[in-house]
């Protein structure tokens, strides 16, 4: 039976829904306002609201409105509002009555608000257009002709050129990225000249949406955070714009970023959070639908599969939607080029595919990542869940490595267990793995890979290969806590003594260049070319600027690490050998070579991808002595990396024998 609700005029009876699975989805867009300069159309879906109230506002902040307005329920589930005049610069808010709601009634933007005031807390009425920058309009995506080029790397805005050695003006904005010229007290490029002079092609940002754990009208507490507690999904984070109050002002600034990296030939990733929100009281979600969003077990408790309190229901038509137009709307709207999914093995694999193919239908060259895994068992069939085993289920879609990760530097679960670097022995298979792609190999011996059973990957530009990123310690503080120093026989806690400089410098340019020679997709976390520490923090979040901002300082004094990462890149550009894309020409030019524990060796051969190289070599010892590695054929072959040192043009000759320094990596070619 259904009530037939004649309040305020609305003449369309309440559906008697049995559960919220049964709401209908809203038809059209899932964006709220739709404006004009003769009036402003709202639509908000709320199915099993009794009423639902517009307010209009002159600022985001003001107490009194300066009109309300009853909505009027739609077939569909939403209720829609006309308010005729031009309400341009105008703030507003919705107030839904629905019965489901368990927490305090508040006022919400709604869900796919695209402009919000500071805080995020109402939405703002604005022109789109005007937040385009010059030149926006003929602003593209880099040429690139296929994801296999991408090397990735990981930024967060206020990590990147917060501190005063940065050089730049707008230190911790959005802007600091349109900013060239800038240099390091040493007069060593900053910024985006930074990234150019590195030669990525991709930089994905830390969360950048509007984000809840800073106080926008208290910057000038200069707090920190990662940003992984979600607002409003649709807007850019305020903190990182030179305004918060006007809310074109972190639209535009955005943009700017985007367009600026576009000009220097690159890419933008989006760190996108939807798997839970910053909390669910007051979220957008819960003020407009309660019961809806998030997955809750038969008790009625929410599901938690996130560590944060709650995981969303992307299976359910109208989050999969959301998430759907949310995509879209980054890419159309800021022009962004590829998403990383947080924590992706929460939300379920056809909702993944439908965006695959959003994204293909765009570009097919939109990359699309994501963790495999959850912090806790996500309330979903583990045949539906995004995890890495199940990602040969979703093509063109990839996730992080643990394995090759974990077997350079140690496991996840202890700072102090060091690995392949650290010169154990045993983790060799894992490494083979990584360097493959987590495709099949009859040379991975997988029952001596450290996670997975099975190779997990179709093509190994599935895989995302890397040793760091922002969650835990730098590769320098996790060398420091996991390598024992020379001679010394107590563990490293006992002894308090750490590596020297030089030893981690060549620890960390031995992992990288596993990373960088590596089939899958690599990845760089920032200040790692630096040998940036976070004094040994390895979930700093919300650590201060003194941990987690970037000393530019840094990067005079370890230029040759620099140098190192850059020349490495170059080479990996220059040489498709390293980039195959075809798991069946991984596995027919990839050859691992015999070679000691605590070595691993492999060849590309016979011009693999079409490589001017015919055949390439490379070692990587985490021996503390040097080791001689048979080298195949009898031809001889020239270095162009050992030691530390990349240089293409070749460093020196090897015949039949190479023989690969301490800790080191070795790149040899005929
Ligand atoms: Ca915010």
């Amino acid at each position: 039976m259904a009530a037939t609700v004649t309040l305020f005029g609305c003449q369309l009876s309440k559906p008697n829904y049995e559960s919220v699975m049964d709401y209908p989805v809203k038809s059209g867009s899932v964006q709220e306002v739709t404006y004009s300069p003769a009036s402003t159309q709202f639509s908000l879906w709320s199915p099993n609201a009794d009423s639902v109230q517009l307010s209009i506002y002159e600022s985001a902040e003001s107490t009194a409105p300066i009109c309300r307005q009853w909505l009027k329920r739609q077939k569909d589930g939403s209720w829609q509002a006309l308010v005729k005049g031009d309400l341009l610069g105008q703030f507003y808010a919705f107030r839904v009555w629905d019965p489901l709601l368990q927490y305090e009634q508040e006022e919400t933007p709604g869900i796919f608000a695209t402009a919000v005031g500071v805080n995020g807390r109402r939405g703002a009425i604005i022109d789109m257009r005007s937040t385009d920058p010059e030149g926006w309009s003929s602003d593209c995506r880099p040429a690139m002709s296929r994801v296999a080029n991408a090397v990735i790397y990981e930024l967060h805005h206020r990590d990147y050129s917060i501190d005063p050695s940065s050089g730049v003006e707008h230190r911790g904005k959005f802007l600091a990225l349109t900013e060239h010229g800038t240099l390091s007290p040493q007069g060593l490029a900053t910024g985006i000249d930074h990234l150019k002079q590195m030669g990525v092609t991709h930089v994905q940002i830390l969360p950048s949406y509007d984000y809840g754990s800073i106080d926008e009208t208290r910057l000038a507490d200069n707090r920190y955070n990662w940003g992984y507690d979600p607002i409003n999904y649709n807007v850019p984070e305020g903190s990182y714009s030179t305004d918060p109050y006007d809310p074109a002002s972190r639209i535009r600034e955005f943009k700017q970023m985007v367009q600026s990296l576009h000009k220097a030939g690159i890419r933008v990733i989006l760190d996108v959070v939807y798997n839970h929100t910053y909390d669910v009281a007051h979220s957008n979600f819960t003020q407009t639908a309660p019961g809806y969003f998030y997955r809750t077990r038969e008790d009625g408790s929410l599901g938690n599969a996130s560590g944060c309190g709650n995981e969303t229901a992307s299976e359910r038509p109208m989050v999969r939607k959301f998430m759907l137009e949310s995509v879209r709307w980054w890419v159309e709207e800021y022009h962004i080029d590829g998403f990383r999914f947080d924590l992706m093995a929460i939300h379920d694999i056809p909702t993944m595919n439908a965006i695959r193919q959003m994204l293909d239908e765009i570009d097919p060259t939109i990359l699309l990542y994501g963790e495999g895994w959850a912090a806790e068992t996500p309330l979903i069939e583990e045949s539906l869940r995004p995890i890495k085993a199940n990602i040969a289920a979703m093509p063109g879609i990839g996730a992080f490595s643990d394995e090759l990760r974990d077997a350079l530097r140690g496991p996840f679960y202890d700072d102090h267990q060091g690995a392949f670097l650290a010169g154990l022995p045993g983790n060799e298979q894992s490494i083979r793995f990584g360097i493959v792609g987590a495709i099949e190999h009859p040379q991975v011996d997988m029952t001596k890979v450290n996670y997975s059973q099975q190779p997990w990957a179709l093509q190994p530009t599935q895989m995302i290969s890397y040793v760091s990123c922002h969650d835990d310690m730098m590769l320098t503080d996790r060398l420091r806590a996991s390598v024992k120093p020379e001679g010394s026989r107590k563990s490293k806690v006992e002894s308090q003594k750490t590596i020297c400089d030089d030893e981690l410098m060549r620890l960390d340019m031995l992992a990288q260049t596993v990373v960088l020679t590596s089939q899958g997709l690599p990845f760089l976390w920032n200040g790692e070319e630096l040998m940036r520490d976070k004094k040994g923090v390895h979930n700093s979040y919300c650590s201060p600027d003194s941990i987690n901002a970037i000393d530019w300082n840094l990067k005079a004094r370890n230029l040759r690490l620099c140098d190192y990462y850059a020349g490495l890149i170059a080479l990996r550009k220059a040489h498709p050998a390293f980039r195959l894309v075809d798991a069946e020409l991984v596995r027919r030019h990839l050859e691992f070579i015999d070679t000691p524990e605590c070595t691993v060796a492999f060849r590309l051969k016979d011009n693999a991808g079409g490589d001017a190289w015919k055949d390439i070599v490379v070692i990587a010892n985490a021996k503390r002595e040097a080791v001689k590695v048979e080298l195949p054929d009898d031809e001889p072959y020239t270095a162009v990396v050992a030691n530390g040192v990349v240089n293409a043009e070749g460093l020196f000759r090897c015949e039949k024998t190479a023989v690969v320094a301490p800790q080191s990596a070795m790149i040899l070619h005929k």
